[in-house]
């Protein structure tokens, strides 16, 4: 199974971390840009293929 990893959008300013190197660098994980703490979970779009 692969796991993907799911990116992160900054609370206040809108900025995502795409990079899970990225999110670890970050101390507390805070946001780079307006060093607010609080991150939700973005959901990438879900790709249905249908067989016909
Ligand atoms: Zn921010």
């Amino acid at each position: 199974m692969t796991v993907l990893f799911m990116p992160y959008r900054c609370g206040r300013c809108g900025y995502q971390i795409a990079d899970l190197k990225e999110f670890e660098l970050i101390p507390g994980t805070r946001c780079p840009i307006c060093n607010y703490r609080i991150f939700y979970k973005v959901r990438p779009p879900i790709v249905k293929r249908l067989k016909i």
